[in-house]
């Protein structure tokens, strides 16, 4: 399918520039377009009809990974292979955003889809919005001030997080990057999702991190599910069931998930049955809480 006449398109190289272009524009009438992974599709199939696109593809201050002593930085544009392969990012506190990378679509995929575009995009299964949201991770958004400089709004992935492909994002708003701070020892963190087929969008995906006190019990938990009705979502009664689990009794982890399994609202679709979804969700959140566990015990960077 053939996309409507889109009148122009924009490749700015700075943020500021972005975000001028953007304000320059009526507010439904342009889009960034980030990997184009999912906006492409929407676009051909009508379902979005943008007047003009401002392309991020050549911004470069928002790709790559900046790690400090008390924080990982991810420009927005950063892509899901470089996510997938970061040294920064692989195992540890931050594990669950490497595996979540490393778990979309296919190779293609990969190679062009971003965090940012991801996040903003915020579909209903997807895997970066339910890793990052067990992260706990922090975004900073940029837009034209009414001055003419730049403005810049700090968001927390659970208030930018609204609900499935709806996010707090401002329609002027480009995001620029997010940020994981917070301590790494003693934490580890893990996602893992499952699909019909390993390459698409998942029927149930779950992230996970959990913060260890010295006997290696849970001291606390973030967990995070998509796939539901609901989208993205923080799993809170599964959070609190797990303070206190170990991995030497993986039974009251998964009796954990069980339980909590059934405080949320679990859809039956053409995918999978809500009866099968809980299956899922005791099995493979027992799974990634014992991958967490395990990285928690792995020597701090
Ligand atoms: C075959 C296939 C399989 C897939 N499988 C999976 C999977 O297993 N798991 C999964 O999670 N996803 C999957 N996806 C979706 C994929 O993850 C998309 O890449 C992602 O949703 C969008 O990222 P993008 O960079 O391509 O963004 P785009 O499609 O370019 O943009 C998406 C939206 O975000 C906005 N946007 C992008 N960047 C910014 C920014 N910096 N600031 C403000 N707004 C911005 C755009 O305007 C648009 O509305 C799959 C897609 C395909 C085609």
């Amino acid at each position: 399918m053939f996309p409507a006449k889109i009148d122009s398109l924009s490749r700015p190289e700075t943020v500021a520039e972005t975000a001028a272009l953007i304000a320059s524009a009526g507010e439904d009438d342009v889009l960034p377009i980030a990997g184009g992974m999912s906006l492409m599709q929407a676009i051909k199939a009508r379902v979005v009809r943008p007047g003009a696109l401002v392309d991020l593809n050549d911004v470069e201050e928002i790709k790559g990974i900046k790690e400090s002593a008390s924080a990982v930085w991810i420009g927005a544009m950063t892509r899901y292979v470089d996510l997938a392969s970061s040294d920064v990012l692989k195992n540890g506190a931050f594990g669950a955003l490497s595996d979540a990378a490393s778990h979309v679509g296919d190779r293609q995929v990969r190679n062009r889809g971003t965090i940012g575009g991801s996040l903003c995009w915020n579909y209903v299964a997807a895997c970066v919005p339910v890793a990052t949201l067990a992260l706990g991770a922090e975004l900073e958004l940029i837009s034209k001030s009414a001055s003419g400089g730049s403005e810049t709004r700090l968001v927390s992935i659970d208030d930018f997080i609204v609900g499935p492909m709806e996010t707090s994002r401002r329609p002027q708003e480009i995001l620029r990057c997010v940020t994981l701070v917070g301590p790494r020892k003693q934490i580890g963190s893990a996602y893992r999702k499952w699909g019909h087929v390993t390459d698409s969008l998942p029927v149930v995906g779950i992230g996970v991190r959990v913060v260890l006190n010295g006997d290696r019990s849970c001291k606390s938990a973030r967990v995070a599910i998509g796939g539901l009705s609901r989208g993205s979502q923080r799993f809170h009664e599964a959070e609190k069931r797990l303070v206190g689990t170990s991995s030497k009794n993986p039974a009251a982890i998964s009796d954990a998930f069980r339980s909590a399994a059934e405080t949320l609202e679990i859809q039956s679709d053409a995918w999978a049955s809500a009866d099968y979804r809980k299956v899922l969700i005791e099995d493979l959140g027992t799974s990634v809480v014992l991958s967490a566990m395990a990285r928690a015990g792995e020597a701090v960077r």
